[in-house]
C-alpha cells in the first residue's frame, strides 16, 4: 500500500492509505433536521475521527426514497416510512474511515430509540422508532449501494485531512 507521510519535528509519521477507505452513507432524516441535529450529528462523526467526503441537503423524491427503503417494500410500514422521508428536508453525508460501517451502526444505536443505550445517537435524541433520526449504511455492500444511488461520483471529496496521521497509526 502506498504510504502517506510528513515530517513533524524529527518524526517522520506516516500512515496506511488503503485502510482508511471504508465508506458509509449517513443520513439525518426529515426529524433530525427540523429538530436542528444536523451540526450536532456531523460533530459526532468528525470528532471520532471519520472523514467527511459526501454532504447535501435535499427533498427526496417518492422514487428516490422508495429504492432507498427498498428492502422493506411490502411491509406494513413502508409507505409511512416513504412519506416520512419524502415529508422534508434530510442531509445526506458520507463519512470515510477504518470501519466506518459498523462503528456508525454502534454510535447511531438500535432501530427503536427506547432499545438504544445513552451515549447513542438515537437514545440521546429519539423515543419513537418511526421518528429515529438517522439512518446509517448496516453494511459495505449497503453503503456502495446507497452511496452510488444518492451521490454522483463527482459529488464525493478526494483529499487527505492533515490529521490522518494524528488519528490513524
Ligand atoms: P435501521 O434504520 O436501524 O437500519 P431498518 O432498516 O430495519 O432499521 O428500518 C428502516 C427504518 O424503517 C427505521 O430506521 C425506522 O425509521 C423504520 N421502521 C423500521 N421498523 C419499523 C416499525 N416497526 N414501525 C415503524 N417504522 C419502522
Amino acid at each position: 500500500a502506498a504510504l502517506a507521510g510528513f515530517t513533524a519535528a524529527t518524526t517522520t509519521v506516516g500512515f496506511a492509505a488503503s485502510a482508511v477507505t471504508e465508506r458509509s452513507f449517513i443520513m439525518v432524516k426529515p426529524d433530525g433536521v427540523h429538530r436542528g441535529l444536523v451540526g450536532d450529528i456531523i460533530k459526532r462523526f468528525e470528532q471520532r475521527g471519520y472523514k467527511l467526503v459526501g454532504c447535501k441537503v435535499l427533498v427526496p423524491s417518492r422514487e428516490l426514497a422508495a429504492k432507498h427503503y427498498a428492502e422493506h417494500d411490502g411491509k406494513p410500514f413502508f409507505p409511512k416510512l416513504v412519506d416520512f422521508l419524502t415529508s422534508g428536508a434530510v442531509v445526506a453525508l458520507v463519512f470515510e474511515g477504518k470501519d466506518v460501517v459498523k462503528t456508525g451502526r454502534t454510535m447511531i444505536g438500535a432501530t427503536n430509540p427506547l432499545a438504544s443505550p445513552p451515549g447513542t445517537i438515537r437514545a440521546d435524541y429519539g423515543i419513537d422508532v418511526g421518528r429515529n433520526i438517522i439512518h446509517g449504511s448496516d453494511s459495505v455492500d449497503s453503503a456502495m449501494r446507497e452511496i452510488a444511488l444518492w451521490f454522483r461520483a463527482d459529488e464525493l471529496a478526494n483529499y487527505t485531512p492533515v490529521a490522518t496521521a494524528w488519528i490513524y497509526e
